[in-house]
């Protein structure tokens, strides 16, 4: 608990703080940095938030959301402490607000992915945590401050995200518990919630998900399977690649399937990568080998090349892991 006593210190000795998440911000990013903002509030301080994309529409719901900026805001705006929130590195909250978003005194870093490279001068990294709400929720706890409506529903939703509604191998008994303790703080009704995050989907991304369905492919020992989203097929649709949020879950649905790949083209003609993994192999690892990171389980990387060398060059890398796995290494 020192860690947490040591980032309540530096909140409790400045006054100016600016918030950010990685781009393409997920619920758990939201949720996170809105539950943030709100503590920060209450305690007194003057807080800025500052994503480079936007909140996506199914979020919206979200207490506070209103209050985040984009980085043509930051403007002269020169914050004694910078928080970043769910991201790896510091560059994943964009090149632009990293270039622009400068503290005077200190960055904290609150996360919990395994690829982390601890960037901060102050870093509360738990790589066993469900999600970065998770330890957003103990913070708030050990600061003995209540968590309160409006938080509960911003933790509840960061946790319900980055567990996949508690499935994932991350839903510990710790999520779990803190959930319920969150929903009856917040007194929300869940199933409002999930509806909300997952059946607000356009008529334009369903259509999209019939195209990219189309695209299905596997190894032939079916281990490996994916799909990918074309220039093309946004265009038809209507759509854009920040609606390709879930889509790799339709591959790793396969029962042989045991690492999943979704690959966008981006209209620069590179193209952004999701990896899940069922069990052994480390798609962490991976997407690290591509610039990118994440978790075990759960990673992404953006790739200069097509989507078909993109997803070439991926599944030759899981192959490579998984035949060191059945040779007795660990493979990860
Ligand atoms: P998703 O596939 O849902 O976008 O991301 C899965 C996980 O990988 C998340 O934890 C996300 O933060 C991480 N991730 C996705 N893309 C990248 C990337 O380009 N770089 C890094 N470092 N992590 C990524
Ligand atoms: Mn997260």
């Amino acid at each position: 608990m020192e860690d947490y006593q040591a980032i309540l210190d530096v909140f409790d000795q400045h006054h100016s703080f600016a918030l950010s998440v990685h781009i393409n911000p997920d619920g758990d990013a939201v949720g996170s940095e809105l539950a943030l903002y709100s503590f920060l509030r209450d305690l007194g301080k003057q807080v800025r938030v500052f994503n480079t994309d936007a909140v996506p529409d199914n979020y919206h719901f979200l207490p506070f959301s209103e209050v985040i900026q984009g980085p043509d805001d930051v403007q002269d705006y020169s914050p004694e402490i910078l928080v970043i929130l769910d991201a790896s590195t510091r560059m994943r909250i964009g090149d632009k607000l990293c270039r622009t978003l400068i503290p005077t005194k200190a960055v904290v870093n609150i996360d919990h992915h395994d690829t982390g490279d601890r960037f901060g001068d102050y870093n509360l990294v738990e790589t066993d945590a469900s999600s970065t709400s998770e330890i957003i929720f103990r913070l708030i706890k050990h600061r003995e401050m209540p968590i309160g409506r409006d938080r509960a529903l911003c933790l509840y939703t960061g946790i319900m995200f980055d567990t996949g509604c508690f499935r994932y191998n991350n839903s510990a008994p710790v999520a779990h518990r803190i959930a319920a303790e969150l929903i009856e703080q917040g007194n929300f009704p869940v199933d409002g919630v999930y509806r909300q995050v997952y059946e607000s989907v356009s008529i334009g991304k369903m259509r999209l998900l019939a195209e990219v369905l189309q695209t299905l492919n596997l190894t032939q020992d079916g281990k490996i399977g994916w799909l990918w989203a074309t220039q093309e097929m946004f265009r038809k649709t209507g759509t854009t690649p920040d609606d390709v949020e879930g889509f790799v879950n339709h591959v790793r649905a396969i029962d042989s399937v045991e690492v999943s790949i979704f690959v966008s083209e981006l209209e620069d003609g590179r193209s952004k990568a999701s990896l899940r993994s069922e069990a052994h192999v480390d798609v962490g690892k991976v997407a690290a080998d591509f610039d990118g990171g994440g978790h075990q389980r759960a990673s992404g990387c953006v790739i200069h090349a097509s989507h078909e060398l993109a997803v070439k060059r991926l599944v030759e890398n899981t192959q490579k892991r998984m035949r060191s796995i059945t040779n007795g290494n660990s493979g990860r």
